[in-house]
């Protein structure tokens, strides 16, 4: 596995290994940009296949964070953690601790918070480790605690600005919409889309997760294979990336992709893909941006909940803005997306 040739490698500023042997605790930090603040991003446990998919991943989530970020107009700058091993295994307070030691001793260069396979209790056991970790449970009226539900609404809210955009509706009420991967975002999606009209196709791995959402509101449930191919008006990827590739896009029948998932296209070439085919795409890590809003405000101090709020309801400006420049240019939205950010990052360089 090659390290500093990776395709991913970009202009990272380190990336950090972590190997506990007391705790069986293997990690990686990477940190791509702390050009605008420290490099925020959350802690990801996953049964990668290698640890070349492991550092791949982590490298580009990590850039993914920066232009996050720096697009939300947060002062972070990028970086994510990731720990291989199973999501779904238990983990041990030592390791936990371990994690949180490693995190302390990059000295506050990297912030972290939960995201998939980790959870808010899991970040009460870090932060006795270390003080550079947000996304704690909530104390009194100010905001913090899980980040999902405010990801959830940025992605509804993308939602209809992209479906206003495309489809020239001004409401998401009877149109289908198909979500992959019900878990801590995609559940509260599910809801606020059923709460608007919506009628819902949903897949997941996780039968749990499956079942749960299926007691709350009525959905028609897709086998995880066809998801990405239903007959829907939009698509909301919301579970791992890489589901929109020269394979699976020829075969996608929404018009509009806009979900929650981190780094939904396998390759920036994916962005023109769907441009070609018509289909508008939300950039995710645009739309998904609500989380880090709120791990953000609990970072930097006491905010309301009314603050998160008012900065999630921008994301849907920032969408209309690229997908009116898109439309002007037949430019694809990612590409967009993706100029933007490094503007910003540039500027902040100055
Ligand atoms: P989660 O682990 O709670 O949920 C993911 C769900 O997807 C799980 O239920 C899992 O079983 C399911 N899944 C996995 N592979 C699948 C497949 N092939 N088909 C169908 N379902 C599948 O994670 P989450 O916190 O809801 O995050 C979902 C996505 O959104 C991730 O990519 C994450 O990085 C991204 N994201 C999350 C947040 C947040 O606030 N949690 C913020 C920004 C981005």
């Amino acid at each position: 596995m090659s390290v500093f040739s990776h395709a991913e490698l970009d202009d990272h500023e380190s990336l950090h290994f972590i190997n506990d042997a007391s705790t069986g605790l293997r990690a990686i930090i990477a940190i791509h940009s702390t050009v605008l603040g420290p490099a925020a991003g959350g802690c990801r446990r996953w049964s990668y296949l290698s640890d070349a998919e492991a550092v791949t991943d982590a490298l580009r989530l990590s850039r993914g964070m920066t232009y996050k970020n720096a697009v939300a107009e947060l002062p972070f700058g990028g970086g994510k953690a990731v720990i291989l091993s199973s999501n779904t295994a238990p983990k041990s307070p030592q390791l936990l601790a371990a994690f949180g030691r490693a995190v302390d001793s990059l000295g506050g260069k990297y912030v972290t918070a939960e995201d998939v396979g980790m959870s808010v209790d899991d970040m009460r056991q870090v932060q006795q480790h270390t003080k550079f970790v947000s996304g704690l449970p909530q104390s009194g009226a100010n905001a913090g605690g899980d980040p999902s539900p405010w990801t959830a609404l940025g992605v509804y809210l993308g939602i209809a600005a992209a479906v206003k955009s495309r489809l020239e509706k001004d409401s998401l009420k009877d149109l289908k919409i198909a979500i992959q991967g019900v878990g801590h975002v995609g559940a509260h999606l599910c809801q606020l889309l059923h709460d608007a009209g919506a009628k819902l196709l949903v897949a997941d791995v996780n039968r749990d997760n499956l079942n749960a959402v299926k007691t709350a509101i009525p959905v028609e449930v897709v086998a995880p294979a066809n998801i990405l191919y239903a007959d829907v008006d939009v698509l909301a990827p919301c579970a791992l990336g890489n589901v929109l590739t020269s394979a699976t896009i020829p075969k996608i029948k929404a018009k509009v992709i806009a979900g929650a998932a981190n780094n939904q296209l396998s390759t920036l070439a994916d962005g023109a893909r769907l441009a070609a085919r018509k289909i508008l795409y939300a950039p995710d890590y645009v739309i998904n941006a609500g989380g880090i809003i709120s791990v953000s405000h609990e970072y930097y101090g006491a905010s309301s909940e009314d603050q998160v709020r008012a900065d999630v309801e921008k994301i849907p400006h920032r969408l209309q803005s690229i997908f009116a420049e898109s439309s002007e240019s037949g430019r694809p939205t990612n590409e967009l997306a993706d100029e933007y950010a490094r503007r910003l990052i540039a500027a902040g360089r100055k």
